[in-house]
């Protein structure tokens, strides 16, 4: 057997292993790429995406293309279950992590902070969103088609602006909107989705709506912090009902808080006896129960909600409630 039929043959037996039979990035089955950087064993599509990022990842066929001795051993060395253990070590609860039904743009979105940004690596890590620039994916509709496609959207606090791009590498933005005339409210029957969310805003002096929503409120387990605890309250004066969805609630880390009550001192019209305050970055929400069973009810929601990390989608749609408010 000649050294490269050798080297064949034990590319062979590290790719029949079973961590090696799911695409590394997306779960397709019988993955038949591999990148001889990164140690992983991913599908034709997923290789593609790899291929955009030469500078992290080299991609080879694991049919078509020869592979010598060295890179065989660094695949046998590392692996799907190595590298994952590294690169996906700390991934957020609620973070959406794409499957192969899920299109390229989305993927690619999950592999460039899985590799290039390296956001998983350690507990909190998540730079590019604590400098001020928040980004994260969105479900647009389109106008004409009415289909929704997965956006880029990135809330710059530094510039004071909204923007979103067509596509994931695009260096224009579609829009770029100063978040002082925007306005953004929770819209779940209108769009189909409890995430549903529409974004107002001018341009040229007309009101132009934007209707998104956010991929991970389709699981119900992940659409807590968007998506209150269904229900009335009763906000500040007495016809001000409060309906789900009107407060983003963040996380404790990040400033939120809820307590029993109402502030001593508080003036107001409540009606109703059982107070809450919701205590965000910014303000505090003040709210009233009818009886104590709903008050210690809306209190266990709002504190499940705080005490989840938030993902990076979340940190947009906070910024979006931030000049709601
Ligand atoms: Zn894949």
């Amino acid at each position: 057997m000649s050294g490269s039929d050798k080297s064949m043959k034990a590319l062979r037996e590290v790719w029949r292993r079973a961590e090696n039979s799911l695409c590394a990035d997306c779960g397709k089955p019988d993955p038949d790429w591999a990148s001889s950087t990164l140690g992983v064993f991913i599908c034709l599509s997923c290789s593609g995406i790899h291929r955009n990022i030469p500078s992290i990842s080299k991609v080879k066929s694991l049919k078509m293309d020869h592979w010598d001795d060295a890179q065989v051993q660094f695949l046998a060395k590392h692996g799907n279950a190595v590298t994952k253990a590294i690169y996906e070590a700390h991934i957020p609860i609620y973070y959406y992590q794409p499957t192969y039904n899920d299109c390229q743009v989305l993927r690619e979105q999950w592999i460039r902070a899985k590799y290039e940004r390296k956001e998983f690596t350690e507990l909190g890590k998540q730079l590019p969103y604590t400098d001020g620039v928040k980004e994260g994916i969105l479900w647009k509709r389109g106008r004409d088609s009415g289909q929704f496609q997965p956006r880029k959207f990135l809330l710059s606090e530094r510039e004071g602006c909204l923007k979103y791009f067509t596509k994931q590498d695009a260096k224009e933005p579609k829009i770029n909107v100063k978040i002082d005339v925007i306005n953004a409210t929770f819209q779940p029957e209108k769009i189909g989705n409890p995430n549903g969310l529409q974004i107002t805003y001018l341009k040229d002096n007309k009101t132009r709506n934007i209707f998104v929503y956010h991929k991970s409120g389709k699981i119900k387990s992940r659409l807590t912090r968007n998506f209150l605890k269904e229900g009335f309250m009763e906000k500040t004066g007495p016809k001000d009902a409060f309906a789900k969805g009107e407060v983003f609630v963040g996380s404790r880390e990040n400033g939120y808080s809820v307590q029993k009550g109402l502030p001593s001192g508080t003036q107001g019209n409540f009606s109703w006896p059982y107070g809450i305050t919701i205590v965000t970055p910014d303000r505090e929400y003040l709210f009233t129960c009818e009886t104590e069973a709903d008050q210690l009810d809306w209190i266990t929601a709002f504190t499940s909600v705080i005490n989840q990390d938030m993902t990076p989608q979340e940190y947009a749609i906070e910024a979006y409630f931030k000049f709601k408010s």
